[in-house]
């Protein structure tokens, strides 16, 4: 699927550390401009993704009627009225983490550091365009789509990458898993979210854990029922 990869700046002054893009200093944004464009030139994104049934929703897992089955107490309360599920793997490509690498090794290093904010902003941004994209083409059907998790965060644990790839043709993705588990290239995203049928008795949100978690500190919190 094509979806873009666009820097949201405020997304970024927050990962450098502000509020907004207008607190960044005038030396770090004229480094972003300039990293904007070569940015622009070596990014080359893609997303993957399967649409699948769910066999069914136990205590602690997901089973799906292709086989996996992915362990997570709260993806299974979230997904505990959704009969389908989207895996996804959306990448930058191998080239942004090339140049992030070279301006390290040329000890360029608050410019590599801007370069991987830049490149976390635009794949998360990535990803939340693909969901919402498909949130509406759900709500048309009169489903509901829940929030995304991916392995390696919160209770999920990082080895069920591997469930997850196995559910794509490796042929035909440009991201690999290495034995730790962890993607190459680095910038890249993986994880699913479930479908569920519309019922007007069911609430209009799909549960989401953080709202009643205590971990505050937790960088992939999300705020809001989607
Ligand atoms: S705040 Fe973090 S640890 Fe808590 S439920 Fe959300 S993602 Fe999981």
């Amino acid at each position: 699927m094509e979806v873009l990869a666009t820097i949201e700046k405020n997304d970024l002054a927050k990962l450098l550390g502000g509020d907004e893009f207008g607190s960044v200093s005038r030396s770090t944004r004229t480094k972003i401009e300039k990293l904007e464009t070569i940015f622009r030139e070596l990014v080359n994104p893609a997303l993957y993704y399967q649409h699948l049934e769910i066999d069914s929703v136990e205590k602690g897992a997901v089973l799906l009627e292709e086989g996996p089955k992915f362990t997570s107490p709260k993806l299974s309360k979230t997904m505990k009225d959704c009969d389908e599920i989207i895996c996804y793997i959306a990448t930058l490509g191998e080239n942004v983490d090339g140049e992030i690498k070279r301006l390290m090794g040329q000890k360029h290093l608050a410019e590599a550091y801007i370069l991987d904010a830049m490149a976390s902003v635009a794949a998360d941004n990535m990803v939340a365009t693909f969901h919402e994209r498909m949130k509406s083409e759900y709500e048309n059907q009169g489903k509901q789509v829940t929030i995304c998790f991916s392995p390696g965060y919160c209770d999920w644990p990082i080895t069920e990458q591997k469930k997850l790839f196995s559910m794509f043709d490796s042929n035909e993705l440009d991201v690999e898993l290495t034995d730790s588990c962890l993607m190459q290239p680095r910038k890249s995203i993986s994880g699913v979210f479930g479908i569920t049928p519309f019922n007007s008795n069911q609430s209009t949100h799909s549960y989401n854990p953080c709202l009643e978690c205590n971990q505050r500190d937790c960088s992939e919190r999300r705020n809001s029922a989607f």
